[in-house]
């Protein structure tokens, strides 16, 4: 689903992915796991390009992401940040419906879609399509951005630290959902967390990595198994 091939990338005289390799299979939830600096968000990042690489590739479905104009990638790919990133003026439907209004749908298909993804992420849909993002708790603003990540049916799901900023409780409320979403949809997830706890609870690979290298790769067990 997506391959990393030999990619590198310094910021100035710091290196921040240096020769990574890794593979994520299609319908994996694979997390990236590994302490603060150790190149997970700019590996994530080089996925949208939003970050392009010194030196490798990045394949998604065996084609090169610089292969394509990054908006057009960027609407197959998903991408859920911690904090909001939710536009502060626009509902939470037109949030939602923000890249699918960017592909022409058609208005009904797309008020049809928002109530959909609301339901699937547990936000009764006549309670909270017409609200702002300031009336919205935090754990709902995450609900809300998974939602508009989700609205176009992208190929991948990519979610940097999304839950990082919530109270423990939220949290796992969050996770639970993430785990259900993912069993539910089949769809390929990678997220990024410094959590080991997070990882075992949601992943079924994980790749580990450190100074910007992968040290090891696989499903929970196997790691935990490791030397
Ligand atoms: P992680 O997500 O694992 O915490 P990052 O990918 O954010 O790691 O960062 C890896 C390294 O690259 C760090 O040393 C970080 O300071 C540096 N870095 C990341 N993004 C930038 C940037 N836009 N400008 C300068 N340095 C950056
Ligand atoms: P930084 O912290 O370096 O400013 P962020 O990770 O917070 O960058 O955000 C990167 C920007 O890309 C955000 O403004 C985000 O809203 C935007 N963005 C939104 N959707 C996508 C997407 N699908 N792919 C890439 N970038 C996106």
């Amino acid at each position: 689903m997506i391959r990393f091939e030999g990619v590198s990338k310094a910021f100035g005289a710091t290196p921040a992915l240096d020769g990574l390799d890794l593979t994520v299979p299609e319908a994996a939830f694979a997390v990236l796991l590994g302490g603060s600096g150790a190149g997970k968000s700019t590996a994530l990042r080089t996925i949208n390009r939003l970050v392009e690489p010194d030196a490798g590739r990045v394949l998604l479905r065996e084609r090169d992401v610089a292969s394509e104009p990054a908006p057009a990638l960027r609407r197959r790919i998903g991408y859920v940040i911690q904090g909001i990133g939710l536009f502060p003026h626009w509902t939470v439907a037109r949030n939602i419906g923000a890249v699918p209004r960017l592909l022409g749908w058609p208005a009904a298909r797309i008020a049809a879609r928002v109530d959909e993804l609301l339901a699937l992420l547990r936000l009764d849909p006549d309670a909270y399509r017409d609200r702002l993002p300031a009336q919205l708790s935090g754990g709902q603003a995450q609900r809300v951005g998974v939602a508009r990540a989700l609205a176009a049916d992208p190929d991948i799901l990519l979610m940097d630290e999304p839950f990082g900023a919530l109270d423990a409780v939220t949290r796992q409320a969050l996770q639970q959902e993430m785990a259900r979403l993912h069993a539910a949809t089949g769809k390929t997830i990678l997220l990024v967390t410094h959590d080991v706890e997070e990882a075992f609870a949601l992943a079924t690979r994980i790749a580990v990595m450190a100074d910007g290298r992968l040290l090891q790769e696989g499903p929970p067990r196997e790691l935990l198994d490791a030397p």
